[in-house]
């Protein structure tokens, strides 16, 4: 019997125990043994209880739970070939020779990066005696697929990253809740949310705030970006409005590549001998990330899961490593290793200040 193993990998998103339950039942759908690989890389290095077999039962009720129930870690050990050794020979000593993993960027290049060592890491267990050729004879080749858990929705070549959905909703929930407060003393707030090099979360929930003033990473706003917030605050004020709303991404840059804090723009709000608003900082921080996840993200880790699986048993030695994305609503199997190289370029551009290349990368990732 084939043994799949399913884990869960770096920053916890949404809709990870979605995956977890929709690969765990496809896994058993296809007649093979389920396997779930507990705290991540860290499961795999350590091996002994941190690898179980999962049943049918055993992720019932998970679609509405939040986090991942089967725990995730940064794992140092993993960045070590000792570490991947030590983990490989934990999957032989398990039987499994097939890994679904849900992470971001870092955890799928480790997945690719163990794949490409795995003959080498065999010949090594051989060579230092922990198995016999024969025992690995039919562990020859690694099949490895991802999927994209992320609040950020932050890897290109897919429309929405697991769990992106249930963030950016908690987000405007969120909005909503100080808007009302805001409203009532004429305020202004300074909304802070996730996103170091992403601005997705802070543009889509600009968006679906109706907020006054948008910063993220990718493209910052004018080369005076006070002159131009206080112009746009300013006639939002003169036409009526009781609230001021400003969404800052974690990773804000101006268009010198410094960073914009929520402070810099509260004291540019309130300052007495320019708009003098009553402002105040919320920083939205884990909230953000917990909770259940939204129908969507419940679908698309579903429906992503059932593909994954099949595409780790289609997968051959001479396939490259792929991952599942969503593309025009469409749930495809795509090159990891592209994406990961498309996501750095965005990432590289706006460490050079490229905020145009940047933007364009990622225009070209929405109409791809
Ligand atoms: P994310 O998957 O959310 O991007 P990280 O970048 O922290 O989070 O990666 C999660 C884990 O994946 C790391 O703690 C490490 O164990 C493993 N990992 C990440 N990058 C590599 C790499 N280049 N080589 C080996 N393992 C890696």
């Amino acid at each position: 019997k084939k043994k799949i193993a399913i884990m869960t990998s770096g920053g916890d998103s949404p809709g990870m125990n979605g995956v977890v339950r929709a690969c765990v039942r496809m896994a058993i759908h296809m007649g093979c043994d389920a396997y779930c690989v507990y705290e991540g890389y860290e499961g795999l290095v350590q091996g002994g209880d941190l690898i179980r077999k999962m049943e049918w039962h055993d992720v019932r009720g998970w679609l509405s739970e939040g986090g991942t129930l089967i725990g995730t870690a940064r794992c140092m050990a993993f960045y070590e070939r000792p570490g991947r050794l030590a983990a490989a020979k934990n999957m032989i000593l398990n039987g499994i020779d097939a890994i679904i993993i849900c992470g971001g960027d870092g955890s799928l290049t480790g997945a690719d990066r163990f794949r490409a060592e795995w003959p080498s890491l065999l010949d090594e267990l051989v060579s230092k005696g922990e198995f016999k050729p024969e025992q690995i004879e039919s562990f020859k080749h690694l099949n490895i697929v991802g999927l994209v858990g992320s609040i950020d929705n932050d890897l290109s070549g897919t429309d929405a990253t697991i769990g992106c959905y249930s963030a950016l909703a908690r987000i405007c929930y969120a909005v909503d809740l100080i808007e009302a407060t805001a409203s009532s003393h004429s305020r202004a707030f300074v909304i802070e949310v996730m996103g170091r090099h992403c601005g997705w979360l802070a543009l889509m929930a600009g968006v679906a705030t109706g907020a006054d003033f948008v910063f993220i990473p990718e493209k910052p706003s004018e080369h005076n970006w006070k002159e131009e917030m206080y112009r746009i605050v300013q006639e939002h004020r003169k036409l009526g409005k009781r609230k001021t709303i400003v969404i800052i991404a974690e990773g804000a840059l101006d268009r010198q590549g410094k960073k914009i804090t929520p402070t810099m723009v509260k004291d540019l709000l309130a300052d007495k001998n320019g708009l003098g608003l009553d402002t105040r900082i919320t920083t939205l921080g884990h909230v953000q990330r917990g909770g259940t996840a939204v129908a969507y993200d419940r679908m698309l880790a579903t429906l992503q899961g059932v593909e994954a699986v099949k595409a780790v048993l289609e997968a051959t030695p001479e396939t490259k490593t792929c991952f599942i994305a969503i593309t025009e609503n469409k749930i495809i199997r795509k090159p990891l290793m592209e994406a990961v190289q498309d996501t750095k370029q965005v990432s590289s551009a706006i460490e050079r200040q490229d905020f145009d290349e940047a933007m364009g990368l990622r225009d070209a990732e929405f109409s791809e």
